[in-house]
């Protein structure tokens, strides 16, 4: 029994909403309740009742380096008690943006701000501005942040409401948006080359930004198709559309230059976010100098308080010359924990008979999906085939093992450089344990 995240949840449920401060965190999707955490240590999360989980969520992908990692305790530290954020430009900011130009290809400038949404809104406005058009096109299933104007088909649906794949129905997935925020927004579902291409035939002259995710991770983990994203970079060039990489996830974990190096893509925008601030808020828009000269003074409006504050520009820095040091070992580790543990984890899949369960991966994302299919390619093959309810009393059951892994299958769990081989072994055992349990 977890007594005190119990009591936790009735103090939070007077004054919170949903328990928590999003409802991904709270009894929405955690069953029965939510474990209140008390604190983290390497790959280790303990709750209030003093319960250790391994965790495979590393705050929703920002702690690559697990939790309180010295290089970051030590710069975070520092930050602190020297001053954390100063109404001016500081020198870190011009240091860690010298390390992002080197590391991603596609920046020769970066302009930092807090939160993914953030750079998306801003990437967004350049895009606009720089190409003098209104609308934008993203893919059905792909989550930009919860700004209006991209807060559309996100959610997995019944298949009945999404309409023909060649041109389906936006869904508005909130309350107070207005209709006009959303009327620039085209969407297409992802994955399939050819009704893309015939969208931009009809409408291409007039899309500001394409804009996708390197690897669709907000319906679990799915990869783009061989080519697929290299061809339409090649479509939006076609028709002026500015090709966008939204790397929120993807960025500074599945390699120093994310996606864009990993596939060989020169994107004219991309955003980061999650794993930049190594566990503080910091995101990133960036460019090539000639459109990043857009959000000059006068041109495209972007401002926010704690844009590259100082406390996160420093665990930036300190995380990412940790992931870079010794010829980028930290990303190699990454890759290479994933890969031990998918490895073993479809072993498990492969031996055990009581349950249809796949798994797919890109770096250090993985997630699992209980389905007759053998793959989920996009959102509309998750509505259909993947049992998001089961995955979630898996999920929820795990965590009683002592691992902790996202109850929504939309999310996905993620490696990091401090995850052992023990951890992945008691992890696979408590799968096991969980599958032979679940019905
Ligand atoms: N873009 C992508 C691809 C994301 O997955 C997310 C968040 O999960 C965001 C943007 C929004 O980032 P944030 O939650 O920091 O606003």
């Amino acid at each position: 029994m977890t007594v005190s995240s119990q009591e936790w949840l009735k103090r939070a449920n007077k004054v919170l909403v949903d328990g928590g401060s999003s409802a991904s965190r709270g009894p929405r999707v955690f069953k029965p309740y939510p474990p209140y955490m008390a604190s983290g240590k390497g790959s280790r999360l303990t709750d209030v009742d003093g319960r250790e989980y391994i965790d495979w969520m590393m705050a929703f992908g920002g702690l690559p380096l697990g939790h309180a990692h010295p290089a970051i305790v030590k710069a975070g530290t520092e930050a602190i008690e020297t001053g954390s954020h100063f109404a001016a430009s500081i020198p870190v900011e011009v240091e860690l943006a010298e390390l992002v130009c080197e590391l991603v290809p596609a920046a020769e400038k970066v302009r930092f701000s807090s939160t993914g949404t953030e750079a998306v809104m801003g990437a967004i406005r350049l895009a606009r501005g720089h190409t003098g058009r209104k609308k934008i096109l993203k893919f059905e299933g792909h989550y930009h942040g919860w700004a209006d104007s991209v807060l559309v088909s996100t959610n997995p649906q019944s298949l009945a409401t999404l309409g023909h794949p060649h041109s389906p129905v936006g869904i508005v997935d909130s309350s107070g948006i207005p209709s006009g925020a959303v009327e620039d927004t085209i969407v297409v579902p992802w994955n399939d080359i050819d009704i893309f291409r015939r969208v931009m035939k009809d409408q291409g002259h007039e899309i500001a930004c394409v804009m996708t995710e390197g690897v669709m991770a907000n319906i679990g983990v799915i990869s783009p198709k061989d080519g697929y994203l290299q061809e339409m970079q090649k479509i939006c060039k076609e028709y002026g559309a500015l090709f966008y990489i939204d790397e929120t996830v993807t960025g500074f974990r599945l390699g120093p230059g994310g996606c864009a190096e990993l596939f060989d893509l020169e994107p004219d925008i991309v955003t980061f976010g999650k794993a930049l601030g190594m566990g503080l808020p910091l995101s990133a828009i960036c460019g090539s100098a000639e459109i990043m000269s857009g959000l000059e003074w006068g041109k495209v409006m972007h401002f926010g308080t704690f844009n590259a504050a100082r406390a996160q520009c420093m665990t930036a820095l300190a995380g990412l010359k940790v992931m870079t040091e010794n010829d980028n070992a930290g990303f190699k580790k990454l890759r290479s924990v994933g890969e031990e543990l998918t490895s073993e984890l479809r072993a498990l899949f492969n031996t055990q008979q009581k349950h249809n369960v796949i798994l797919q991966d890109a770096g250090p994302l993985f997630q699992i999906y209980f389905t007759d299919s053998p793959s989920i390619d996009d959102m509309r093959s998750y509505c259909l085939n993947a049992d998001a309810a089961k995955y979630n009393r898996f999920a929820n059951l795990l965590r009683e093992e002592g691992v902790y892994i996202t109850p929504s299958n939309t999310l996905h769990s993620v490696s990091s450089i401090v995850h052992t081989s023990e951890d992945i072994q008691t992890t696979v055992q408590a799968f096991e344990k969980t599958l032979a349990r679940l019905n």
